[in-house]
């Protein structure tokens, strides 16, 4: 099990308060506890050190003469930079579906929870605020694909385009487009193919439909157990097609969520969404307290 940032932080806790000042030793020592838990939340190596940097320069600063102890005040700058950086300043309220028909495009890599994830999204954007959605799978390399996100929307009550065989990923493209607009849809959704791995026949194919859809929003889905590699793979994504948000699936897994902070602080692109499960209604706005509590444990 995790060792949580307070518990790490004991010994130091009582030297600090025994002392009653945030000395610049104190807080180095600190700030090692900091970081050690941070990298095992799986936050990326880079980000764990510039984060405990600038937090080192606010609590060496920081004044001991309040009511807290000065361990309960390097918490609170933990925790409230953590929420500055997960939140970001620019991060828009709500996804731009207004003027219907409007486009998302859900990108990522194979695998990632991309199909159930549109289904999911499809779902919430119906139940809570009430919109015609027409969902498309542009995954013609699999046929099963497909099927799966037609099945997913016979099980939520959202329709998807019917599959004809032969058309290319532009082709589909253009055909949700026609049907979203004559059918009177809000908001029409486009499932592009993943693969196991980036590559140019991936790109070339999802910028070729963003060119056709225009989207409003491209939302790129990542495994957020892959630490690291979600980073990457949002960063060649943003800069191959442009990404507006992220959703981070599978944190209902045992993972510690740094991948949150790893994204943030290193692609600048807000986490929308988080997938919490398999099941249809698994999937929640993007909370920054609660992922900030679960880095630090
Ligand atoms: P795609 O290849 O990216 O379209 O991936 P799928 O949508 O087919 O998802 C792959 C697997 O991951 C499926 O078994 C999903 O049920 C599962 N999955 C997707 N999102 C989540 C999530 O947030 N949590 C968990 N535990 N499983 C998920």
């Amino acid at each position: 099990m995790f060792e949580n940032l307070s518990d790490r932080l004991g010994g130091v806790f009582d030297r600090l308060t025994k002392q009653g000042a945030l000395t610049e030793d104190d807080v180095t020592a600190a700030m090692r506890e900091v970081r050690t838990a941070l990298l095992e939340a799986d936050v990326s190596l880079p980000v764990a050190r510039s984060f405990v940097k600038s937090v080192t320069g606010k609590a060496t600063g920081a004044s001991v003469t309040k009511s807290v102890t000065p361990g309960q005040q390097v918490v609170k700058i933990v925790h409230d930079e953590l929420i500055k950086v997960l939140q970001g300043e620019d991060a828009p309220e709500a996804l731009r579906i207004d003027n219907p028909p409007a486009p998302i495009l859900m990108v990522g890599l194979q695998g990632s929870g991309k199909t159930t994830t549109t289904a999911k999204l499809a779902k919430r954007l119906k139940d809570r605020e009430k919109k015609r959605v027409l969902m498309a799978s542009l995954d013609t390399n699999r046929p099963a694909a497909m099927e799966q996100l037609a099945i997913l929307g016979t099980q939520i009550g959202v329709d998807t385009l019917p599959i004809v065989k032969g058309e290319s990923a532009v082709q589909i493209a253009k055909r949700a487009k026609q049907q979203a607009s004559l059918g009177g849809y809000d908001v029409y959704m486009l499932d592009t193919a993943g693969r196991l791995h980036i590559d140019q026949v991936l790109m070339d194919e999802v910028q070729a439909v963003r060119d056709v859809a225009n989207p409003r929003e491209t939302l790129l889905v990542v495994d957020g157990l892959t630490g690291q590699d979600a980073v990457n793979v949002a960063t060649e994504f943003d800069e191959k097609v442009g990404v507006s948000g992220v959703v981070l699936t599978r944190m209902d897994g045992d993972g510690r969520g740094g991948a949150a902070l790893s994204m943030r602080a290193v692609t600048g692109k807000p986490i929308r969404f988080v997938g919490l499960g398999e099941k249809m209604d698994a999937l929640e706005g993007f909370d920054a307290q609660r992922i900030a509590g679960r880095i630090l444990g």
